[in-house]
């Protein structure tokens, strides 16, 4: 077995799709379109900006080329193979790549689609669907799949195309409709303002759409809204659809932007919910299409205005915003409380303006170390720091985030990092919550691993169903128990398992009953302690 390694760099392609032509070149698909959008939006801007944005698209483009995709060498002699063996073969090859993340290889993984083979010429085609376009190992997946199948002794050509699966939560039922088409969405919180949220809110979003991916931000804060400040579209106000009675986001270099500060002052959108549900209306009726990450700048504070979008969003994960002072570690904590009781991981921590540099010599004048307390005491993995940068507020002012305007500078490589992060980590979630839940035929119980924790443990299907806590099955003013115990069967078994969010799953019985079971819930029901082995066969 061969592991990946992932680096800590930034990844070396933003644009996914790559379709090797006869002659061994590439084709960008994805990236053409990307680009053009790029290209389009240079073309209009102020020419002080365009020498920037052009900077940002053509790194993008010198990095899209570079992927490679390796033809096999030809062996004349190559053995008679039936179709069988061959697509074996192929696929225990191709299992030989561990994704780093999932600690699983690409094709238990589900990752090898359309898989095509004629032996009988040695030519062999797949497509490998990963989570994300923006995957960090995207390309060591291409070159490894090529190197592995290309060993091969019957196989002359190999032709591995790479796409990403379309965006969608994992959990699309009971999300929002406006929201069905996003997969991951990212909270960026601090509980204080002027701590540089919105900065790193910002900067994050336009990393992940260097690195590939469809990218929008959502402004949160309804009273100070900072987005309109630090990007410069060339159209500034939200449309209305009035047909569909929905709104258009702001476009911004191919990010699609909402912010309470697009809305423009007297016009219909701001007038009927102006003050409460008005969030949820800007975000919700949101023309997003198919996104890949979401981020939201959220308000300063653990307010009710947070608990009301953790209700009403699917939260991914959160990335905490801190100062490196003293005080704002209790700040900090209050945030990743709040985030936990919401069953919303928080998977890193930026440290803003820790540092300068001045007279050859580094700086803390706020002090070091609350940013790597909050890392130790709520075991949140990952800690970046970001200097003190009069560019950074400069960029925020001009319209022109940093990482577009310096793609390679020194900033631009910490957001790079974080990127890559929040993709692993955003990626990681997904595939927790999409088995931590589920049911295993074999010995007729239901398998649950708890998400961030090591917990596994198995339950009778009968005794799931009989611990619904429902209307249907309690009486909500009496607390009397309906659903007795006689009314199920001992040998019921689930016909679909769903996770709802990081919280829940749903679960649909034969009967056409859908149960829905909180993980804090299954996990006090009782354990199936002697297993039940598998039925010989
Ligand atoms: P918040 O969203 O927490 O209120 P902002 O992102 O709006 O904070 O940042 C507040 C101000 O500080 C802005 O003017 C921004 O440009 C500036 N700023 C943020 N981070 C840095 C930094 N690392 N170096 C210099 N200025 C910064």
């Amino acid at each position: 077995m061969q592991l990946l390694q992932v680096g800590p760099t930034f990844p070396k392609t933003p644009f996914l799709i790559s379709k090797s032509s006869p002659n061994g070149g590439v084709v960008g698909i994805l990236s053409s379109k990307k680009l053009s959008l790029l290209y389009d939006t240079n073309h209009s801007l102020a020419s002080s900006h365009r020498h920037e944005r052009c900077k940002w698209a053509s790194l993008n483009q010198s990095i899209s080329s570079s992927i490679s995709t390796k033809a096999a060498s030809v062996d004349a002699g190559a053995p008679a193979i039936s179709p069988v063996t061959a697509e074996k073969d192929v696929l225990a090859a191709l299992s030989e790549i561990i994704d780093p993340d999932f600690g699983t290889d690409i094709v238990s993984c589900g990752f090898v689609k359309d898989m095509n083979i004629d032996e009988s010429m040695g030519e062999v085609s797949f497509r490998l669907e990963l989570t994300t376009p923006a995957c960090p190992v995207k390309d060591m997946f291409e070159e490894k799949a090529n190197e592995v199948v290309a060993k091969l002794p019957w196989v002359k050509n190999v032709n591995v195309t790479m796409s990403a699966q379309p965006a969608k939560p994992v959990f699309a039922e009971q999300v929002p409709m406006g929201l069905r088409t996003i997969s991951n969405i990212v909270a960026v919180s601090s509980c204080k303002g002027g701590v540089g949220k919105s900065t790193v809110a910002v900067n994050l979003a336009f990393t992940l759409a260097g690195m590939g991916a469809r990218v929008g931000i959502f402004d949160a804060d309804v009273y100070g809204p900072s987005l309109p400040t630090m990007v410069s579209p060339e159209n500034r106000l939200l449309e209305m659809n009035p047909e569909k009675r929905t709104i258009i986001p702001v476009d911004y270099l191919g990010v699609k932007l909402v912010s309470f500060g697009f809305a423009g002052e007297g016009r219909a959108i701001m007038r009927g919910p102006m003050v409460s549900g008005v969030i949820n209306q800007l975000l919700t009726t949101a023309e997003w299409g198919e996104l890949d990450y979401l981020v939201i700048d959220m308000p300063p504070g653990t307010g009710d205005i947070h608990l009301t979008l953790c209700q009403v969003v699917p939260l991914s994960a959160a990335v905490i915003v801190t100062t490196p002072q003293k005080l704002s570690f209790i700040d900090v904590a209050k945030g990743v409380r709040m985030f936990s009781k919401l069953k919303v991981p928080c998977i890193a921590v930026v440290e803003n303006m820790c540092h300068f540099d001045a007279d050859g010599k580094r700086h803390y004048p706020f002090g070091r170390g609350s940013g790597s307390q909050v890392v130790e005491q709520f075991g949140i993995p990952h800690l970046f720091d970001l200097p003190i940068r009069p560019t950074l507020s400069a960029s925020g002012d001009s319209g022109i985030p940093e990482v577009v305007a310096d793609p390679q500078g020194e900033v631009s490589k910490t957001f790079q990092e974080l990127g890559v992060c929040v993709v692993q980590q955003c990626a990681k979630i997904r595939q927790q919550v999409s088995t931590a839940v589920t049911y295993d035929k074999s010995i007729k119980a239901i398998r649950v691993k708890v998400p961030d924790s090591d917990d596994e443990f198995l339950l009778h299907p009968a005794t799931v169903r009989r611990n619904d806590r429902s209307a249907q099955s309690v009486d909500e003013w009496t607390g009397e128990q309906k659903l007795k115990y006689n009314d199920v069967p001992e040998d019921i078994e689930p016909e679909d398992i769903r996770p709802m969010g990081n919280y829940a799953v749903s679960i649909d019985w034969p009967d056409g009953f859908c149960q829905i079971a909180p993980y804090d819930q299954l996990q006090t029901i009782e354990r199936l302690v002697d297993v039940p082995q598998p039925a010989p066969v």
